[in-house]
């Protein structure tokens, strides 16, 4: 045996070591920019690592103009689906084969999977913000949602599905607001544009069961603007979509004793209905959860 070749044995990975990458190893990733913050590779990864799969998560960043050549080398290369996270998940539809209702619905592509050569989009949000959001009661409620961009669209399809009756649009472009309103405004789904001034009125805030944030400020330490959570009912859900952070937002929600969900659920059921639609089997929820947690606990 060569130097050369007793050198690459002794490199090789333990066995039970994953992920083991080898030729038969199937490739699922995530495309976006940035995608190093993502946690997405570490919770698939622990996933497939638990159930023994020779699968493995990796992340692709891909520039706006890349990105028709990145979903469409997806198929090329034979990887077997992918998740879509900011700025490309409302333009990606345009570039794969066939979109599913939900995505058509949302606007925007969370999820592809790659079967037989052709690219489908989905979206595995709405399933995600609808399990964080399980064991609050809103049917016939009325909600706050600040922000309106690709994950308000996706809250505001599940908040209707969900059975809330009333939403107030907050946003700081009012625009960008009116346009989802168009959208999504059906006949027992009323959304009404306001702006942040509403977060702290009580005509607006004292029948509201349930805040969400779906902005990005908070991603960086950022202070979010006041709201006025003392005047909404006791039971009234503050809901920050950023994870793996104590948001100035959820502290404010905290600090008038209304109780927090942060965004760690929705990742977490978000990413196990894609690995469902990639793997075809239950993804371990614990295993996913726990991978998690780890790094929130870290940071
Ligand atoms: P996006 O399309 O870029 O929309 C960003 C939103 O934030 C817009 O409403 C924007 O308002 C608002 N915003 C940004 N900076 C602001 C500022 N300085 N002041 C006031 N408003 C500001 O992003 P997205 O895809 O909707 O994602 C938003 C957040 O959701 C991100 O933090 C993302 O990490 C999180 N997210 C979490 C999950 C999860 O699984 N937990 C899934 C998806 C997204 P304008 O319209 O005025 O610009």
């Amino acid at each position: 045996m060569t130097a050369a070749r007793a050198g690459a044995k002794s490199r090789r990975p333990e066995a039970g070591v994953w992920p083991f990458v080898r030729g038969s190893t199937r490739v699922v990733g995530i495309i976006g920019d940035p995608v190093e913050h993502s946690l997405s590779p570490l919770m698939h990864n622990a996933a497939f690592a638990a159930l023994g799969l020779d699968w493995v998560y990796v992340p692709f960043p891909v520039r706006a103009g890349a990105l028709p050549a990145a979903v469409r080398g997806l198929a090329a290369l034979g990887v077997v689906g992918a998740n879509v996270t900011v700025p490309h998940k409302e333009a990606v539809g345009r570039y794969v084969d066939e979109l599913s209702p939900l995505a058509k619905r949302v606007g925007a592509v969370n999820t592809i999977v790659c079967r037989s050569g052709r690219l489908y989009g989905d979206n595995t949000d709405v399933y995600g913000v609808r399990q964080a959001l399980r064991r609050v009661k809103l049917r016939g409620a009325t909600a706050v949602v600040v922000g309106a961009g690709g994950a308000a669209r996706a809250v505001l399809v599940a908040l209707e599905a969900l059975g809330v009756r009333r939403v107030l649009l907050v946003n700081r472009t009012l625009e960008r607001a009116r346009v989802l309103r168009r959208k999504f405004s059906s006949g027992g789904f009323h959304v009404e544009v306001r702006d942040f001034s509403a977060l702290v009125e009580a005509r607006y805030l004292k029948e509201v069961r349930l805040v969400v944030n779906t902005t990005s400020l908070g991603l960086h330490g950022e202070p979010f603007p006041a709201v006025a959570f003392e005047l909404t009912p006791r039971e009234c859900v503050a809901f920050d979509l950023i994870y793996g952070r104590w948001t100035d937002f959820l502290r404010r929600a905290r600090a008038a004793d209304r109780k927090t969900i942060d965004g760690s659920e929705m990742l977490l059921h978000q990413g196990a209905e894609a690995f469902r639609l990639w793997t075809g089997r239950r993804a371990p929820l614990e295993v996913m959860r726990s991978a998690l947690a780890g790094v929130e606990t870290a940071r």
